[in-house]
């Protein structure tokens, strides 16, 4: 799945949200957070982001990594 990282809390664009075939994009409170279940791994998020905060899981910054736990939280997933 893809992941929104930090970077979306100052800009909280909703550029992704409106690009999502699967509308699986939610506005959590500081941050926007993708359904790691539901993404389908399209990549069209990643282009639309202007803060460049989106990133796949396999590559994402060691020190964002909670911020995949912070979106299974957000959406229930365990
Ligand atoms: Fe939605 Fe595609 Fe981004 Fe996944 S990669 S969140 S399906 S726009």
């Amino acid at each position: 799945a893809y992941v929104i990282t930090t970077a979306c809390m100052t800009e909280k664009a909703t550029d992704c949200v409106m690009v999502c075939p699967v509308d699986c994009i939610e506005e959590g409170e500081n941050q926007y957070f993708i359904n790691p279940d539901t993404c389908i791994e399209c990549g069209a998020c990643v282009e639309s982001c202007p803060a460049e905060a989106i990133y796949h899981e396999d590559d994402l910054p060691a020190e964002e990594m909670q911020i995949l736990e912070q979106a299974k939280l957000h959406f229930s997933i365990s």
